[in-house]
């Protein structure tokens, strides 16, 4: 296959982001090599959200079985885990569609990694390497020289760090310290839908905001399952770190009163215990023909649903710029940066705020109630629009 770069991009990484970008790369000529540190190309966890500005990137890629691979859902609603009321109610059918031009949906991680690695692999410009941890990089004359864990060098036209939210290539880069923690804990479960009560098999994801803690669970996979993820407010837990979890654990966790909650958290048998981790919106994020991508330059929490969605834009902007430069990465690069980091410094913050809606108590708890019942779907909408109108680089 014939290219435009006689040296290849390295692209550190191959989760979505990673993946997405050696597309990107690929659908204007240009070849890389992602570095994957895993013995494998895979994805952990199990549901992920993939909002109408997402989906408008797979189809941009022409990943078309990740799309086929989605569930369009009809709604999202959220409830007052303290009294049982519904106060946020987004129907997000026909008219949602048609104002952001892609449907909201949810799938299974793994199947929209899967398309992306399946058309990395049959595109003649990706190479996928596995057990390639890049330990650090120098930039010299025209290139930059990728050192391996295991001493080996790549000798490359340009590097992306698609590393993830503990990013190597950040760390030189930005320097900043250990991600930040606010003390709180996701348990996360995939059951199937047989066990699931046939009034809570809904067609959307349904969101249980109380105090300090909150709870959301949407089908995938035709319906057959359901993701459920629990988040927690509570710094004792989270001492406790990543690994797995009992429904004991998780039960005496979630101070959630409401009984169907309290219900449903009792049928996973096991749960996969996460720490809520992010990072605060970085001013600079590029060094000459190095840069940063998804996780690794923004990661955020993942309260709306959007660090997957980011890097996903950022990838196909990144190839945008490449083209607008005629392959100058340094030049490409920055202007890349310029494009993208105010848009994703945004969902950064917004997603923070989201603490104040999804975990309210008391009096915030009311007024929270009261400023969003009886929207209209319009009112919804144009509040969103922001997030999930398409930039105009995703085409
Ligand atoms: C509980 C939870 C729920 C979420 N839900 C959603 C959702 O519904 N929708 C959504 O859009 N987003 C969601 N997100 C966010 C989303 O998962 C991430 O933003 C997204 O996966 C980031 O992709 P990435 O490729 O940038 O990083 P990662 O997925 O972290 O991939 C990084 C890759 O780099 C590899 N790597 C790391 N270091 C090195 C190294 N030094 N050398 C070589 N390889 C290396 C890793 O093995 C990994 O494969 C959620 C996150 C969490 C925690």
């Amino acid at each position: 296959v014939s290219h435009n770069n006689s040296r290849p991009v390295a692209v550190a990484g191959g989760g979505i982001g990673g993946l997405a970008c050696a597309l990107a790369l690929a659908r204007h000529g240009f070849q890389s090599v992602v570095l994957e540190q895993a013995p494998a190309f895979g994805e952990i966890g199990a549901g992920l959200q993939v909002a109408p500005n997402a989906l408008a990137v797979l189809e941009a890629l022409g990943v078309t079985d990740a799309k086929m691979n989605c569930l369009a859902i009809d709604g999202v609603e959220m409830f007052d885990a303290v009294t049982g009321e519904k106060f946020i109610d987004i129907p997000c059918g026909a008219e949602f569609e048609e104002r952001f031009g892609n449907p909201y949906a949810v799938a299974h991680r793994s199947d929209i990694h899967g398309a992306l690695l399946r058309a990395c692999q049959s595109s003649g410009l990706v190479e996928l390497r596995t057990d390639s941890h890049v330990a650090g990089f120098e930039v010299s004359n025209g290139g930059v020289s990728v050192k391996l864990s295991s001493g080996a060098i790549e000798n490359v036209a340009a590097l992306i760090g698609a590393d993830g939210i503990n990013s190597q290539i950040r760390r030189a880069i930005v320097g900043d310290d250990e991600p930040l923690c606010p003390g709180a804990v996701v348990y996360r479960a995939l059951i199937p839908a047989a066990d699931m009560p046939r009034e809570e098999q809904k067609r959307h994801p349904t969101i249980w905001a109380g105090p300090r803690a909150h709870m959301i669970y949407y089908p995938i996979r035709d319906q057959s399952a359901f993701n459920f993820a629990i988040t927690i407010m509570n710094a004792e837990l989270a001492k406790r770190g990543q690994g797995k979890a009992s429904r004991e654990e998780a039960i005496g966790a979630l101070k959630l009163h409401h009984e169907i909650p309290r219900h449903l958290i009792s049928i996973p048998g096991e749960f996969g215990r996460y720490l809520l981790r992010y990072r605060e919106p970085a001013a600079n994020w590029t060094l000459g023909p190095v840069t940063l991508l998804g996780d690794a330059a923004h990661p955020m929490v993942q309260y709306l649903a959007q660090g997957a969605a980011m890097a996903l834009e950022d990838a196909i902007c990144l190839g945008e710029c490449l083209v607008e430069s005629k392959g100058n990465f340094a030049e490409a690069f920055e202007s890349y940066q310029t494009i993208r980091i105010v848009r994703s410094a945004r969902v950064q913050i917004s997603a923070l705020m989201m603490d104040k809606l999804l975990h309210a108590d008391g009096v915030e708890r009311l007024v929270r109630n009261s400023m969003f019942m009886g929207r209209t779907p319009g009112e919804y909408y144009d509040r969103l629009s922001w997030l999930y109108t398409s930039p105009w680089y995703v085409r």
